[in-house]
């Protein structure tokens, strides 16, 4: 069997958004397996150093089809 997935070939990178813990600082990165919203993760916050964020938020970015004339 070969399973297809329908119209799914589009490259499609979900955001994970963070909340620091510490200090509030926001942070995105790409979303990594497992992630869930109000998950607490080991990211390191980029403004204090703390390694222990929350995520708040998921997002995916959907490329848009933009044909590039040549
Ligand atoms: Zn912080």
């Amino acid at each position: 069997m070969f399973p297809q997935k329908p119209q799914l070939n589009r490259f499609i990178q979900p955001l994970t958004h963070l909340t620091c813990f510490s200090c509030n600082t926001e942070n995105s990165r790409p979303f990594k397996d497992g992630d869930y919203v109000f998950k607490e993760v080991e990211e390191k916050c980029p403004k204090c150093g703390s390694t222990k964020m929350l995520i708040t938020g998921i997002y995916i970015e959907e490329r848009q089809l933009k044909e590039r004339e040549r």
